[in-house]
């Protein structure tokens, strides 16, 4: 064998990086990934007539229809992703860096921007998990960074972030602008759709990933027809395929049930709140997802007696000290959560 010094042919910026571990730990009842409990079986029967032979309609026409419908925008308004990960990924490609993000917020911003090589710039939140304008506006004026990334309602904090900050930055920044709206169904604002018109800097990031259909690799962006021919241009041909398609389109038809899962889940999710209240050394931060940050006394042993009653959540390990996530589930897995969270003997 030839052998090579592989490490040293790597770019310093992936060498440096640790592969995205998605664990995959067996467990009875999954909280840990933001996925919608309620799942579109019967969309997979759009896929039975379908062509295994022919490529992907690259410009996932019939898709986009029905989501320029849905948001009322245009269809050249939209770009589709194989996830709004890959989207992510297209932009810092389009625009470079550096990329700003606060923190703590989704790991894919600064994970992406360092395997592409672009500076990051991350800003902590305040108290109140709310942006830092002050600071964000200075460091847009001393760094000039080309993208910034706004996850709202944030993950893994839950909230939205103040609108009059966020437009403040949409308006100052010089650049482009973000919203990663992946948990908007599940908030009760409606979101910056509405103001794609008076900003041409803004970009809306949306996903089928976090309502029911995460198995999909679905997500697509909403921006001026100027930005998405931009990145359009670093879009793979193919990049979303025929199944998910297919199953994305069936699925987005069955509207009276996409709404009445998220209703369940958002009901879920302020039963949720009001029971965590209670239990001693617990605290929930209020949420507008789908999803509940809460820190308690003694995180790993909190997630390791859960994960031994088949319970699995997410440790938020060193981005949010203290803090573990859960994930809104079904009526009867959320009250198996309370009862072995009542449980656990600090
Ligand atoms: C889950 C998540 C995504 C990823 O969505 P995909 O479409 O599944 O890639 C993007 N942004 C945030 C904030 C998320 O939590």
């Amino acid at each position: 064998m030839l052998a090579m010094n592989i490490k040293k042919l790597v770019k310093k910026e992936v060498s440096g990086l640790q592969a995205y571990n998605a664990k995959e730990l067996p467990c009875r009842i999954k909280l840990d990934a933001n996925e919608s409990p309620y799942g579109f079986s019967a969309a997979l029967k759009a896929v039975g007539g379908l062509k295994t032979n022919r490529y992907p309609d690259p410009e996932a026409k019939t898709l986009k229809g029905l989501l320029a419908k849905d948001l009322r925008v245009g269809k050249d308004s939209i770009l589709q992703g194989n996830g709004s990960d890959e989207l992510i990924y297209y932009l810092i490609a389009t625009f470079g860096g550096p990329v700003l993000y606060p923190v703590p917020t989704f790991s894919m911003y600064g994970i992406i921007a360092q395997a592409l090589g672009e500076k990051r710039i991350a800003i902590p939140l305040n108290g109140e998990f709310d942006l830092d304008l002050r600071n964000i506006l200075s460091e847009v004026k001393s760094e000039q960074p080309k993208l910034i990334f706004l996850s709202s309602p944030n993950n893994p904090t839950g909230n939205c972030f103040s609108s009059e900050k966020m437009l403040k930055i949409i308006e100052n920044s010089g650049c482009i602008v973000v919203v990663d709206e992946a948990y908007q169904p599940f908030a009760s604002e409606r979101g910056f759709l509405p103001l794609l018109k008076d900003y041409q800097n803004l970009v809306i990031m949306r996903t089928l990933s976090k309502i029911g259909l995460a198995a999909l690799r679905t997500g697509f962006l909403i921006a001026d027809p100027l930005i998405v021919n931009e990145v359009n241009k670093v879009r793979l041909p193919f990049n979303v395929n025929s199944l998910s398609q297919a199953v994305a389109i069936a699925a987005l038809r069955e509207k009276k049930e996409l709404k009445s899962f998220i209703g369940q889940i958002v009901s879920e999710r302020r039963r949720l709140f009001k029971e965590m209240a209670k239990i001693n050394g617990i605290r929930p931060y209020p949420s507008e997802a789908n999803f509940i940050l809460f820190s308690v006394n003694d995180p790993k042993k909190a997630y390791a007696s859960l994960l031994n009653k088949g319970i699995l959540v997410r440790n938020m390990g060193d981005a949010v000290r203290g803090c573990l996530r859960v994930t809104v589930g079904k009526p009867g897995e959320n009250t198996a959560f309370l009862r072995a969270l009542k449980e656990i003997r600090f």
